[in-house]
Parts: C-alpha cells; sequence; structure tokens
C-alpha cells in the first residue's frame, strides 16, 4: 500500500467527469488499497478516485463505526431535505465554506467484489456521499456557492495559493 499524492484545485483531472469501473481488477482493488491509507494519511473522511489523478467513478468513505466503504459507479437514486453544513476538501486545503445538501440519500453502487449494495445515508455520510459524488463529475464544492463567495475563495486562492497542510476534522 502507498500514500498517493492528492490532486489540488487547478489540476484538470478535477474538472474531468469520470468514466465507469468496467471490471474490479486486482489493479482497481489495489488502487482501493492506496486510496484508503491516502485518506487516512490526510485525516480525510472521504475520497474519491480523481483526486488521486484516476478519473473513474470510484470512491472510498469511513463510515464511522461501519467502518470503511468502497463504492464502484454509485449514483444517487433518491434525495429528501437540504442541509446547510461548512465543508472541506483535500483538494482544496484550508477553504472551507458552508453548503447546501441533501439531508438524506439513497445510493446504489457496486462494493468492491462488484455485488450490488443499496445504501442509505442522512447527515455527515450523506454530505460526504454528495461531495466525493461531485468529484466524479468534475464538480467541487465551491461550484455551489453563491458567484460572489465563490469568487471571493478564486481571488484568495490566486493571490496567495493553497497551504501545504491544513489539518482538519472535516475534510474530503
Ligand atoms: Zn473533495
Amino acid at each position: 500500500m502507498a500514500v498517493l499524492s492528492v490532486r489540488r484545485y487547478g489540476d484538470p483531472v478535477l474538472r474531468q467527469k469520470a468514466r465507469p469501473v468496467k471490471t474490479i481488477t486486482d489493479e482497481i482493488r489495489a488502487l482501493v488499497a492506496d486510496m484508503v491509507e491516502t485518506m487516512h494519511h490526510q485525516v480525510g473522511i472521504g475520497l474519491a478516485a480523481p483526486q488521486v489523478g484516476i478519473p473513474l467513478r470510484l470512491l472510498v468513505m469511513d463510515d464511522g463505526r461501519r467502518g470503511i466503504r468502497t463504492l464502484v459507479n454509485p449514483a444517487i437514486v433518491e434525495r429528501q431535505g437540504t442541509v446547510k453544513a461548512e465543508e472541506g476538501c483535500l483538494s482544496l486545503p484550508g477553504i472551507f465554506a458552508e453548503v447546501a445538501r441533501s439531508e438524506w440519500v439513497r445510493v446504489e453502487a457496486l462494493d468492491i467484489e462488484g455485488a450490488p449494495v443499496g445504501l442509505e445515508a442522512k447527515g455527515l455520510q450523506a454530505r460526504v456521499i454528495q461531495h466525493e459524488l461531485d468529484h466524479l463529475d468534475g464538480v467541487l464544492f465551491i461550484d455551489h456557492l453563491p458567484p460572489m463567495a465563490r469568487d471571493r475563495i478564486k481571488r484568495r486562492i490566486q493571490k496567495e495559493g493553497l497551504p501545504e497542510h491544513s489539518p482538519h476534522a472535516f475534510a474530503l
């Protein structure tokens, strides 16, 4: 296993629409193991493959007491409610903002064995899933902000750059 380098805002891979995973090969399993190690190393609770430079529809998340979850080709099939909360992103270290997300989601995906899984999530886990699924479509959390707030963040990044490290309990 290895810690992979996390791509940062400005890297074109973060803006690509990721391709579905066709077959779960040994290579994919190795990538997932590396992504889990990278997520823990970065003190994140979710990580999408494009964040480590691989444009595939694949994400890992730390589901607290239920452990690590791998979602292959995930899709949100149902959602309810809206809730605002602060979000951060491993690809945008040091940047945090309140983002409106669905309060509850139902997801369909494949697990790492290739078996179909259905998952219902609310609160933080629902937020993690929506944030990571956005990464698979080339969307970043700042894209959800009102234009003025987004421009302010973009100007700040242009001016100051992104910090090397920004420890935070909620980075995705
Ligand atoms: Zn992120």
